[in-house]
């Protein structure tokens, strides 16, 4: 919180929900009469505004291949609604079914099938925002800088997104899955070194992503190791992604036994730990989890030598419960130029690097925040830099946070990293749409002028 004003990160989700639970969200945080008033603006100014006082929706259009999505809908029930129509069809976006379309779309959203296709915010053809004077506007009426700014710049700078239309996309009838766990006693450095250099090189229609933690069984003395898992997914049959890895990474060896050929809705089951000959239906739950975590992110432009994964690896033996996920870029990623939306880390980009640590109890929370801010400073030759990037969407307020009336300047420590050169076309449209600066948070895209 930057002041007893400022609009909460979490609190516009709130403007889903029926008109009064919108009021008090937003006037926790906000002048209570003008927060009625924009209300009752927004309840005017069309029929439309009818949407805010029900339940989200998701309507598939199979025929023409998209979609209209509220912005509470989460992504397994996005999954869920296009796997009802079709099995041909999919969506290019996050792993974890809980995740909210809001966020996840509104700062860039990527998932198992983005190096063939994209980000999910690449994928959006038209959008509905409430603006600060409470107009509702769609693309043509929000014009192409706000257009720009929503896909990739966070939505909860610009106003309130009530709904996004997206094109869907193409995906076989059957994908093949697979996971291949290497302990480093199993040569695990070896693989990550080869998989540095050709996991962003691979058939755009190939995924493989390394996943590291510890493994308590597999050390040879009986104690804990690193363990690092590949796991891929093939849009295309088992019988063509064998020799393709074997041409590509012999040295991980894949077989057909470490294949399963399934369907892309069984693939999004795959990747969010659930069985996937269970029902569908676990992805409309919206679980709640009591568990306290912190992610930071990084990106990688050149391979992290030997001595770099040695120090990592012991980096990682310290801490009970350290995941790493490196997500392969190239492919889509990289045909799609840095400023086309606000999202820039394209061409170039060999891996990004999520860096997580979860805790059950309150007291152990500073031991691991110290861990992972360790981690993050021992990584810093490694990654990218001037600017250190990182993704938006996993929000990190380590790398700096607005105070009352940051100016543009100040906010360049942290904007630059999510968005590079990208911060100041942001910064522009902020000062075009919400020049009194009402929608603001710690990392909110100030006004160019402030
Ligand atoms: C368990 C887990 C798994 C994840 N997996 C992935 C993944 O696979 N790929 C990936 O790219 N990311 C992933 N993420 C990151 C995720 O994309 C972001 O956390 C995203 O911001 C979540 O959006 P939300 O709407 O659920 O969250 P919220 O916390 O509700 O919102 C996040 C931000 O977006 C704003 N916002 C939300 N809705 C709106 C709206 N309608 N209009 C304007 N602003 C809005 C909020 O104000 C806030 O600033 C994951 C996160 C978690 C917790």
């Amino acid at each position: 919180m930057v002041d007893s004003k400022v609009v909460h990160i979490t609190t516009l989700k709130a403007v889903i929900h029926p008109k009064l639970k919108i009021a008090y969200a937003i006037s926790q945080h906000c002048n209570f009469l003008w927060t009625i008033q924009w209300l009752e603006r927004i309840q005017t100014e069309s029929s439309q505004a009818n949407a805010l006082n029900s339940k989200w929706s998701i309507t598939i259009d199979i025929k023409e291949e998209n979609a209209w999505i509220q912005s509470g809908a989460t992504l397994g029930e996005l999954y869920y609604a296009i796997a009802n129509k079709s099995n041909v069809h999919g969506f290019p976006a996050g792993s974890c079914p809980t995740v909210g379309i809001g966020g996840h779309f509104s700062g860039g959203g990527f998932g198992t099938i983005f190096r063939k296709y994209g980000l999910a915010s690449d994928n959006v053809i038209d959008a509905q925002i409430v603006d600060v004077n409470g107009k509702i506007l769609n693309r043509k009426m929000m014009g192409e800088n706000l257009f720009w700014a929503i896909r990739g710049g966070g939505g909860s700078s610009f106003g309130v997104i009530t709904a996004w239309k997206v094109k869907l996309v193409n995906v076989p009838s059957v994908v093949t899955v697979f996971n291949i766990p290497k302990s480093l006693e199993q040569n695990a450095t070896t693989l990550f070194m080869k998989w540095q250099i050709i996991a962003n090189k691979l058939p755009n229609e190939l995924f493989l992503h390394s996943v590291m933690g510890l493994d308590a069984k597999s050390s040879s003395d009986g104690g804990k190791t690193v363990a690092v898992s590949f796991t891929g997914l093939y849009l295309g049959k088992q019988k063509n992604l064998v020799p393709l890895m074997e041409n590509n990474f012999a040295e991980l060896n894949l077989q057909h036994d470490n294949c399963t050929e399934m369907s892309w809705i069984q693939s999004v089951l795959y990747f969010a730990g659930y069985s996937i000959n269970g029902s569908l239906k676990v992805l409309l739950q919206r679980n709640k989890t009591s568990t306290s975590f912190k992610a930071k992110s990084d990106y990688v432009t050149k391979p992290i030598p030997m001595s770099g994964l040695e120090g990592l690896w012991n980096m990682l033996l310290e801490e009970k419960n350290p995941t790493l996920i490196m997500s392969p870029y190239g492919g889509r990623m990289s045909e799609i130029s840095e400023s086309e939306t606000p999202f820039p880390h394209r061409n170039g980009i060999i891996y990004g690097i999520q860096y997580l640590v979860d805790w059950d109890s309150n007291e152990e929370t500073p031991k691991h925040m110290d861990w992972i801010r360790k981690l993050y400073a021992y990584m810093t030759p490694y990654v990218s830099m001037c600017p250190r990037l990182a993704y938006m969407n996993y929000r990190d307020l380590d790398i700096g946070v607005n105070r009352e009336n940051t100016s543009y300047e100040e906010a360049k420590s942290w904007g630059m990293k999510y968005f590079k050169s990208n911060f100041e076309r942001l910064a522009q449209v902020k000062n075009e749409i919400d020049p009194s600066n009402f929608f603001r948070h710690e990392q909110s895209i100030p006004p160019l002028s402030a």
